[in-house]
């Protein structure tokens, strides 16, 4: 893993130690902060994580402004506008670490498992996104471990379909972290595969 991104990911994890202990820092949350980026930005970490009202990148990591570029989307799922929202954090905003964050209890792997294989007529683009792991797994029952293989299939749809992302990941300018946040203890575990 690049030293950069190592540390920054390390200072999350710490974050997030913060967050389960109660104890947090409560740093760079003022207007102080803002006006000092009134200007300008320089995020270490890009997250891309879900909508879900309980999976607040900023919050769990015990972080301030200025920190995180986040991109949140119903089930972490991916398209055009995910990918190059990303790429702009790699390309223009330099980040060296890019934390993919499932979650427990996720509505969509709730009710992708439900409706699946079945196209619906609504939901279709999020759906596309999550039938690829049913489609390999059809046994899968825990919605958990369905969020966590969804978050390894999710590097490999970036790793595929962005040259930006890929080369970066391949030039060791930018490490991937595929993390998982649990519900029931507040800890971001990193999910091995
Ligand atoms: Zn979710």
């Amino acid at each position: 893993m690049i030293e950069k991104a190592k540390q920054e990911l390390e200072k999350l994890l710490n974050g997030n130690k913060n967050f389960v202990n109660s104890t947090p820092t409560l740093k760079n949350i003022t207007l102080e902060t803002l006006n000092k980026y009134a200007f300008h930005q320089e995020p270490y970490a890009c997250v891309l994580t879900c909508s879900d009202s309980r999976v607040v990148p900023e919050i769990i990591f015990d972080c301030g402004i200025g920190e995180l570029f986040v991109i949140r989307v119903a089930g972490m799922t991916t398209g055009a506008n995910v990918v190059e929202s990303i790429e702009y954090a790699v390309k223009k905003l330099k980040v060296s670490l890019l934390i993919l964050l499932g979650h427990d209890d996720c509505g969509v792997m709730k009710y992708a498992k439900e409706h699946y294989p079945e196209p619906t007529e609504h939901f279709s683009s999020i759906l596309k996104c999550v039938y690829p792991v049913l489609d390999k797994k059809e046994d899968i029952t825990c919605h958990n471990f369905f969020a966590q293989q969804h978050t390894i299939w999710v590097e490999d749809y970036l790793m595929k379909h962005s040259v930006i992302i890929n080369e970066a990941v391949k030039n060791n300018k930018l490490y991937i972290a595929k993390c998982h946040f649990n519900h029931s203890t507040g800890i971001v575990n990193i999910i091995d595969n």
